[in-house]
């Protein structure tokens, strides 16, 4: 049967027959799927290649066991993955997640979505992504290090500068980085750009750091430029406190925003006041550098108040840019948000909104910015690190900077071109999808079965 023969549903049992339990993956396959099967309706080329299913399908899932030593000396035994998904247009592309949550069916859900953000940069990347479930919280650097080491004896065999290019996630920084790329050069005997997010004084890129929260505020500042609007005096609640979370917080109030919310596991921090730059820098330090927690914030700022447990999304805001973790916003707290007269949300982390989160701000005609478009900056200054590695050579920040900003517009013009609707509601996730899709489509038909 061809897939013009099957609708979504009949698409999405096949999907969850052949990848039972991994309901992340199929919520992603699902929020694609359904956009996909609209555009390609008509277009016979596409379903008779099925190109959606082979999509669905990774070209490889590669698994393995971690075993690494702790400080008192114990063995300890952990799941490490690659999952690369595509490299239709270019060497496989995507970061490496640590945290204790990690499991096949995140980093399949990740691989895919990763497909479609590459594409979307426009930059000959494919789609992978990997990591383990070592939970780096609490263990000492030895330890980090040993595991990192662990991890990439095993992982050498799979990557390459021209095959795939792992990068920093959640829970890998620029020390696991480092610790990685020692290894790979130890065991090969190559110092070629395997990994990005690299040490600037060993082939990383400036504006690496920066790149998917600025990038993620370049891609808002266009979707309100494209409602003739701007980010001065808007007031934003911003969830996480990573790199994502603390980079896109520091550009909005440069570019005259207030933002009021911060958050890490624990909970979740109210400044009334809206951070300042004095503010970030202290957060920088005490998360980034000390992996402290954000109650502590508190006893720094008395204006502030902590919600122990609690998410930021009943705060009132004009804009709310998720930047945690997958599913942080659910219908509840969509509702909650529309109520209270959000105009803008975008994600900063990958898939922070539900399914139903995302329908209800369709729906309600709230302008959404999904990741694959709006938190692309990261990877999309990654494939400029690869650029700067082939070419020997290394850009200043001025130009870098630029690139970013300039990607990040060209990402949304691609969104608003397919993703306008017939009332003028510009849907961007719709518009990612099919963008993303289409060029990856191409690249599929153009090298036959
Ligand atoms: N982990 C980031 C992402 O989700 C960056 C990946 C990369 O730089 O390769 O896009």
């Amino acid at each position: 049967m061809t897939e013009s023969h099957v609708d979504l549903e009949q698409f999405m049992d096949g999907v969850k027959r052949r990848n039972p339990g991994e309901l992340e993956f199929h919520q992603a396959v699902h929020d694609v799927a359904s956009d996909i099967f609209e555009f390609i309706q008509d277009k016979a080329v596409y379903h008779e290649a099925q190109i959606l299913r082979r999509l669905a399908e990774p070209d490889r899932v590669i698994s393995f066991r971690v075993c690494w030593q702790d400080d008192l000396g114990n063995v300890r035994v952990q799941r490490g993955y690659r999952v690369q998904n595509s490299n239709a247009i270019g060497p496989y592309k995507g970061g490496l997640r640590f945290h204790k949550s990690v499991n096949q069916s995140i980093l399949k859900f990740l691989a895919f979505e990763q497909t479609f953000k590459n594409s979307l940069t426009g930059l000959p990347m494919g789609g992978g992504k990997g990591g383990s479930d070592f939970n780096p919280k609490g263990k000492s650097d030895n330890e980090i290090m040993r595991f990192c080491q662990s991890f990439m004896t095993e992982l050498y065999r799979h990557v390459g500068e021209v095959t795939d290019v792992p990068a920093g996630d959640i829970g890998v920084g620029a020390k696991e980085i480092g610790y990685m790329f020692g290894q790979y050069k130890r065991i090969t005997n190559r110092y070629v750009g395997v990994l990005t997010g690299k040490g600037l004084s060993w082939g990383g890129s400036l504006v690496r750091t920066e790149a998917t929260g600025y990038g993620l505020i370049y891609f808002v500042e266009n979707m309100l430029e494209h409602r003739g609007d701007s980010f001065t005096n808007k007031t934003v609640c911003v969830s996480g406190a990573g790199n994502v979370a603390l980079h896109a917080a520091e550009k909005a109030i440069g570019l005259g925003a207030k933002v009021i919310t911060l958050s890490d596991s624990s909970g979740f921090i109210h400044d009334p006041e809206g951070f300042d730059q004095n503010k970030i820098h202290w957060l920088k330090e005490h998360k980034l550098k000390h992996q402290g927690s954000i109650a502590e914030y508190v006893e720094q700022f008395p204006e502030a108040s902590f919600h122990q447990a609690e998410k930021p999304w009943h705060i009132p805001c004009d804009i709310a840019l998720p930047c945690a973790t997958q599913n942080e916003i659910g219908q509840d707290d969509a509702i909650a948000l529309i109520n209270n007269g959000v105009m803008l949300v975008a994600e900063g982390a990958n898939m922070p909104c539900t399914t139903e989160a995302v329908h209800t701000f369709r729906e309600a005609r709230i302008g959404f910015g999904p990741a694959k478009a709006a938190n692309a900056g990261g990877v999309a200054v990654s494939g400029l690190e690869m650029s700067q590695n082939s070419a020997r050579m290394s850009w200043d920040e001025v130009k870098l900077h630029e690139l970013l900003r300039d990607i990040m517009k060209d990402i949304h013009e691609r969104c608003r071109s397919h993703g306008v609707l017939a009332d003028g509601y510009v849907d961007y996730a719709k518009g990612a999808n099919i963008a993303g899709f289409k060029k990856v489509a191409d690249a599929m038909l153009a090298f036959g079965i």
